[in-house]
C-alpha cells in the first residue's frame, strides 16, 4: 500500500486537534482543500522551497471562515516531486511550514488541522494519489479518532474497499482547481467544488457557507 504521509508526522502519530474558534463543537465537517490553486498561487514547476508560497487573496481569511463556522480542515495535496527525485520529505514540511505561518499571519483562525500529501509518481498509481481518494480516507479517519479520543497506538487505517460504515459525507466538501481533485471528492462521496486556479478558495467560500458565515 502507498500510503498517504502527513505533513511533519507519521501517519498514525497521534493527531491534538486545536479547538474550533469559539468553542464550537465539531459536527463531523470537513472542508478537504487542495493546496495549489486553492490557497496559493500553482505553477507548473511546483513549489519547491519556502519563498514560493504566495497565497490567494483572501485564502486565509477564508480558511478562518470555514473552521468559525465550525469546519475542520484537511488539506490532500499531490507532490510528485518527491517521487521524482526533485527534494526530499524535510522541504516540503518547510515549505508547509512557511504556509501555515503565513496563514495564521492573516488571519489567527487560518489553522490546518491536517495535512496529508502524495510524494508518489503519476506512474505508481498509487490510492494516495489523486484522482484517487486516499488522502481524503486517511483525512477523515484520523480526524474522527483524534476527536474520539481514539488509542493512536491501535488505529488501523482503512483504504477503499476494506473500509466499509463510512461516516456520512454529506456536509463536507472537497475544493480543488482541478479534475483530479473532483475526481477524488466523487469517488470518496463528497461533494467536489471547482474553484479557479487565480482566485482560489475564497471564490467559492461564499456557497459552501451558503452566505450565512
Ligand atoms: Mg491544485
Amino acid at each position: 500500500m502507498l500510503a498517504p504521509h502527513r505533513d511533519s508526522a507519521d501517519l498514525t502519530d497521534s493527531l491534538d486537534l486545536q479547538p474550533l474558534p469559539g468553542g464550537l463543537d465539531w459536527d463531523g465537517r470537513i472542508a478537504y482543500l487542495d493546496r495549489d490553486g486553492v490557497l496559493n498561487v500553482g505553477s507548473e514547476f511546483y513549489i519547491n522551497t519556502p519563498d514560493e508560497v504566495v497565497l490567494l487573496p483572501e485564502a486565509a481569511e477564508s480558511v478562518g471562515r470555514l473552521r468559525r463556522a465550525g469546519f475542520r480542515i484537511v488539506v490532500v495535496t499531490n507532490q510528485s516531486p518527491l517521487g521524482r527525485g526533485h527534494w526530499d520529505h524535510e522541504n516540503l514540511a518547510a515549505i508547509h511550514a512557511r504556509l501555515r505561518e503565513m496563514l495564521l499571519e492573516l488571519d489567527s483562525d487560518a489553522h490546518l488541522d491536517l495535512v496529508l500529501y502524495s510524494p508518489y509518481a503519476p506512474w505508481e498509481g498509487a490510492w494516495a494519489r489523486k484522482p484517487h481518494p486516499g488522502m481524503l480516507e486517511a483525512g477523515r479517519q484520523l480526524l474522527d479518532a483524534a476527536a474520539d479520543g481514539t488509542d493512536f497506538d491501535a488505529l488501523r487505517l482503512k483504504f477503499d474497499d476494506e473500509w466499509s460504515n463510512r461516516p456520512d459525507e454529506s456536509t463536507s466538501v472537497m475544493v480543488g482547481d482541478r479534475g483530479v481533485d473532483m475526481a477524488a471528492a466523487h469517488t470518496f462521496g463528497v461533494t467536489g467544488l471547482r474553484c479557479d486556479p487565480d482566485i482560489g478558495l475564497s471564490g467559492v467560500v461564499d456557497s459552501i457557507l451558503g452566505g450565512a458565515a
